[in-house]
């Protein structure tokens, strides 16, 4: 996610403010590196509410015998009386302009070897639901289980809410839970950061809606039906973490490609489309150049309805429709792109591990303008700047509590503040990175990031997987441990 507190700007703003289709028993092919969803939804924009089913092929690639199959529901966060609120207090007036409302997210039914089963909605905030599985799923076999559900959106400026332009389908189905450490990782909908975490898939996503709807989407376009005033729109993603949508009925759209990759750029208000689209553009042009190829066949960018600067999805970002300076528009599109690589190319678990994507999504940032000269902005002056920014939190947090906790692998329920989560995830990671560069050398430090690709492509990455890739090219170990542990005073 991209705050509005922007990197730039960031310190006069802080105080401004089945049936069962597969068989128990299948060996993974060869080919199939993830798990597989084929997801058929309807969405009705009259109640805003989307209902229908999504088949979902988990592939144990655990060395673990595997009982039962655990789904995250975010969508449920949303409902009257979550513990666990999806945006923060203070920025209820915000997310809300029309008020404090509700939606929820519904499993109506499973599926399992052509029978339903009785499910259960569990984890610490109605959060997780939970399909025993009456076979044991030994490694390398595979389950396909059917689950039908439903998700009311609320009339919000969130990740899975609509305003009167825009209908943003983030987080709209229930995932499965990402795989690591011997358990399905439960995820609670902190209102800090993105509380996300997921393992790759090959995804099929059928939508059926009226057709006078412009799709932005994950994904590339398969197959559209248009039958009686409604449209049926087949999107197809390999080897990504999640798949979103925006939908809108006032969307004008402007397309370019560079690297054989189509970028689509969906807009209502801006006035300066093309712009977008080029920073978009830039920013996938430099990337890719720096790191690795982009890794999928279409880049979509919506401007929406977000109180928050912009979301990263798989192959697709959402930028706020209330950006109206160019060079945040332009900053929120870049970092939202260089989430491509952090995020949605090397995985991470973002709840645990924040600074992973977004340290290295900020300092891209300043990648970005220090090759692109024509933004406006150098290297200097945005290292600056958040050295500015990082010792004025550190000032505060000494001066009104008597002092602060700048470690970094931390879970988002152990940041007091946004603006804390910003200063540590977001500008000491770039700093972090900043410092290694200097400190290994430009040779070094870049090799070290596309090593780091290579080796984790589609892969969920932990900070020892990013610091034993440098440390394989210089020893770095020393450096990252006094970083993250808070030792090190910038
Ligand atoms: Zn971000």
């Amino acid at each position: 996610m991209k705050k509005l507190v922007s990197f730039l700007l960031v310190i006069v703003s802080v105080f401004s403010a089945v049936f069962i289709v597969g068989c128990k028993g299948c060996k993974k092919p060869e080919s199939v590196n993830c798990h597989d969803y084929k997801i058929n939804v309807t969405f009705d924009d009259k109640n805003m509410l989307l209902t229908g089913y999504e088949v979902v092929t988990f592939y144990n690639y655990t060395d673990t015998t595997i009982t039962e199959l655990k789904f995250n529901l975010y969508g449920n966060a949303y409902r009257e009386g979550a513990k666990f609120a999806p945006i923060l207090c203070g920025q209820t007036a915000l997310a809300y302009p029309n008020g404090l409302n509700y939606g929820y997210m519904t499993v109506d039914g499973v599926e399992v070897l052509g029978s339903q089963v009785d499910y259960s909605i569990g984890g610490d905030d109605k959060n997780v639901l939970i399909i025993p599985l009456s076979t044991e799923i030994f490694p390398e076999e595979s389950i396909t289980v059917k689950i039908d559900f439903t998700l009311k959106l609320t009339n919000s400026l969130t990740r899975t809410g609509y305003n009167d332009k825009t209908i943003n389908l983030g987080n709209f189905y229930p995932i499965l839970c990402a795989y690591a450490d011997d358990g399905f990782k439960e995820c609670l909908y902190y209102p800090i950061g993105d509380p996300f975490y997921s393992d790759y898939a090959n995804y099929t996503v059928t939508l059926t809606l009226n057709e006078g709807f412009n799709v932005c989407s994950s994904g590339v376009l398969f197959d559209s039906k248009k039958v009686d005033g409604t449209a049926t729109l087949t999107y197809k993603i390999q080897n990504a973490k999640d798949f979103a949508f925006v939908l809108s009925d006032c969307f004008d759209m402007v397309t370019g490609s560079v690297n054989g990759i189509t970028v689509n750029y969906y807009y209502v208000t801006d006035t300066e489309p093309k712009l977008t689209l080029n920073s978009a553009i830039d920013a996938i042009k430099t990337f890719s150049n720096l790191f690795g190829d982009y890794p999928y066949k279409t880049f979509s960018v919506a401007e929406t309805g977000f109180y928050q600067g912009g979301m990263e999805y798989p192959a697709m970002v959402m930028i706020s429709d209330a950006l109206q300076d160019r060079s945040a528009i332009s900053e929120v599109t870049v970092h939202e792109t260089a989430h491509q690589w952090w995020y949605a190319l090397v995985g991470n678990d973002e709840v645990n591990y924040a600074f992973l994507d977004e340290g290295l999504t900020e300092y891209s940032v300043a990648l970005f303008y220090e090759l692109n000269p024509n933004y406006g902005f150098t290297r200097a002056e945005v290292i600056g700047m958040a050295h500015k920014s990082y010792q004025t939190y550190c000032s505060i947090y000494d001066r009104l509590f008597g002092g602060k906790d700048t470690s970094m692998c931390r879970s988002l329920s152990q940041f007091t503040s946004e603006y804390e989560y910003v200063n540590i995830a977001y500008i000491k990671g770039a700093l972090m990175f900043d410092y290694l560069r200097i400190a290994v050398s430009d040779e070094v430090f870049f090799k070290g990031l596309k090593n780091y690709v290579k080796n984790y492509s589609f892969k969920n990455a932990t900070p020892d997987a990013l610091f034993g890739t440098f440390e394989a090219l210089a020893d770095t170990n020393g450096f990252f441990n006094s970083w993250v542990s808070g030792e090190v005073v910038i």
